[in-house]
């Protein structure tokens, strides 16, 4: 890059645009010559968040409630999905976006650091699955078995999502499961604001290159991040929501089954919803299918 900053600016500058390389973003900065770009603009370039809507609260006061999430009108056998305004998002708007795939965002990642939970973990969890899954399952992140992998749900709770998986007619390789965050909290705590917000990205352009049909989210973390929401997940849970042109269903984490086995039932009447836009008949010799 020509030197047209003081060299502080220009650091800046060029951090940034590294770190959005690193993202697999390089198509959205244009040099139109000498002279055409003056600081103010080359600031306004910069500083743009990578994915502002779901954080924008945080400028926001406390008290303000965050909508709740785009539903999908109800009442047609298929009805049709409820867009909203297109936001503006450099992952929508550039043409690397068609060109991605999972290989890819796994180079960009590479062995990350970029926030704070890289310090505990042992290994990456990325995700696992068909990448071209017509159904994704997306969780918080990764517990200790997981980290110790380097697979998404594989503890006890993975091992109840296999059973869930397995009532809805699917195979673990017909679908596509990963997390918010690619890296385990501490004391499988939940992750913060800023970890969400640095690692999602990744999820998104995950989402984007799989284009499934359904998107199930596992628990509230998932569910908010991606319908940028602070509403709590019994809000919405069980609804059919709109996540970037997608069907998108909130359910209960399996690790809260786990803790409360009552809830299985609501989860599976969630799950057969899913089914049927899917068009599965559930595990064969099991008519209900529900997992025990
Ligand atoms: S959680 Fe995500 S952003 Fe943070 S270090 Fe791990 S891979 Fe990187």
């Amino acid at each position: 890059m020509p030197e047209r900053f003081p060299a502080s600016l220009q650091q800046k500058i060029e951090d940034r645009l590294r770190y959005y390389e690193d993202l697999g973003i390089r198509l959205f900065y244009t040099d139109r010559g000498p002279g055409s770009v003056n600081f103010g603009a080359a600031e306004e370039v910069v500083s743009t968040p990578l994915h502002t809507p779901v954080f924008e609260e945080t400028a926001l006061p406390k008290t303000t409630p965050k909508p709740a999430p785009a539903k999908i009108a109800s009442g047609a056998a298929h009805p049709p999905l409820v867009v909203p305004p297109a936001v503006p998002s450099l992952f929508e708007t550039t043409e690397k976006v068609n060109d991605d795939t999972l290989l890819k965002i796994r180079e960009d990642l590479g062995e990350c650091t970029r926030c704070k939970l890289h310090k505990g973990r042992n290994k990456i969890v990325f995700g696992d699955g068909n990448p071209r899954a017509e159904l994704v399952f997306v969780g918080e992140g990764p517990g200790a078995d997981e980290d110790a992998q380097g697979l998404p749900f594989v503890g006890r709770a993975g091992k109840l999502l296999t059973q869930m998986i397995e009532a809805m007619g699917l195979q673990r390789k017909d679908v596509y499961i990963c997390n918010v965050v690619k890296c385990r909290p501490p004391e499988n705590r939940a992750p913060e604001k800023d970890e969400v917000q640095t690692c999602s990205p990744f999820l998104l352009r995950q989402l984007d290159a799989i284009a499934p049909k359904v998107i199930v989210c596992l628990g509230s973390v998932a569910a908010q991040t991606l319908l940028e929401t602070n509403r709590g997940i019994s809000h919405f849970r069980g609804e059919w929501l709109e996540f970037r042109g997608r069907k998108l269903m909130a359910t209960y984490h399996p690790a809260y089954l786990l803790r409360n086995p009552s809830a299985k039932g609501e989860v599976w009447k969630d799950l057969q919803k899913v089914m049927a836009v899917l068009g599965l008949q559930g595990k064969k010799g099991s008519p209900a299918g529900k997992p025990s």
